[in-house]
């Protein structure tokens, strides 16, 4: 049976490579195509947006896919509702492998805002040092407040920089311990960061490190994604396609 996955996360990835090692499915991972150098992945890949619900619907028919797998981001809430519009008129099993989120524990400070706007709001008029662990696309918004300095850590280069007087850029990809996160911090006297609750452990290092340090966090809520079948582990997708895979040869698809 052919398998789509829709990636760009560590859980995608791991997936890939579970049904590499079965070798019981095609699989193709697909790409938004945004990192300008994304790891090898242990699957074809295929990379670009698929032109909206109606290219992917196509895709998933012409490819003759046999069940779609929506590994994706849990703050990439567009490709995930034109997975589950896609999936329902091409008639393929769906399912959503989706992190669970970060919970709040004793001596976290987190001030939870929806958009980045608010966060820009929540930073408040006096300057203060602000670790930005946001995507390049999404740091935009803070350039309406110049007066604090922005610790900017990203995959890639953030260009063109954000136009305000102080920004330190860094790029790097995770995962980031609590020890080097905290170091960090405290190397760039940073005292309030900006977050998305990604959920995982890839990204839990600055929100560890924010609690030792007693910092606040301002915390971006998750969009809201579809009502699909839902899993938060790379054992559950695959017990999913083992039965969606028995069901369609039953049927003879
Ligand atoms: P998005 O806003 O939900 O998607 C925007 C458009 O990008 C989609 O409509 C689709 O274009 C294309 N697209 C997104 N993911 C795709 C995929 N896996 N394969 C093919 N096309 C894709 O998503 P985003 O926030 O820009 O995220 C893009 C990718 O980066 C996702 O794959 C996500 O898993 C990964 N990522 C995102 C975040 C985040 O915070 N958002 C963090 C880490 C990784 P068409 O409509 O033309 O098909």
């Amino acid at each position: 049976m052919k398998v789509l996955i829709l990636g760009g996360t560590t859980e995608a990835r791991a997936l890939a490579g579970a049904l590499a090692d079965q070798g019981r499915f095609a699989v193709t991972l697909s790409l938004a195509g945004r990192t300008a150098n994304p790891l090898p992945q242990p699957v074809p890949v295929r990379s670009g947006g698929f032109g909206g619900v109606e290219g992917l619907a196509a895709f998933l028919r012409d490819d003759k896919i046999g069940a779609l797998v929506d590994a994706t981001h849990p703050y990439a809430a567009t490709i995930s509702a034109n997975a589950a519009s896609a999936a329902a008129r091409a008639n393929v099993p769906l399912i959503a492998l989706r992190r669970a989120a970060w919970a709040k524990t004793g001596g976290d400070q987190w001030i939870e805002v929806a958009s980045t706007g608010e966060a820009v709001e929540a930073l408040g008029p006096v300057p203060r040092r602000v670790f930005l662990a946001l995507g390049r696309k999404e740091i935009e918004p803070f350039a309406t407040a110049p007066e604090h300095t922005y610790l900017v850590r990203s995959v890639d280069p953030v260009d063109p920089p954000l136009s305000v007087p102080h920004a330190i850029y860094l790029t790097a990809r995770g995962p980031f311990s609590e020890a080097d996160d905290r170091a960090l911090l405290e190397r760039h006297r940073i005292d309030v960061v900006v977050s998305k609750n990604s959920g995982g452990a890839a990204s839990y290092g600055k929100i560890a490190a924010a609690r030792a340090l007693h910092l606040p966090v301002i915390m971006l809520t998750r969009p809201a994604l579809p009502q699909v079948e839902s899993v938060d582990t790379v054992g559950e997708v695959m017990a999913w396609l083992d039965h969606a895979s028995a069901s369609a040869a039953t049927r003879g698809v």
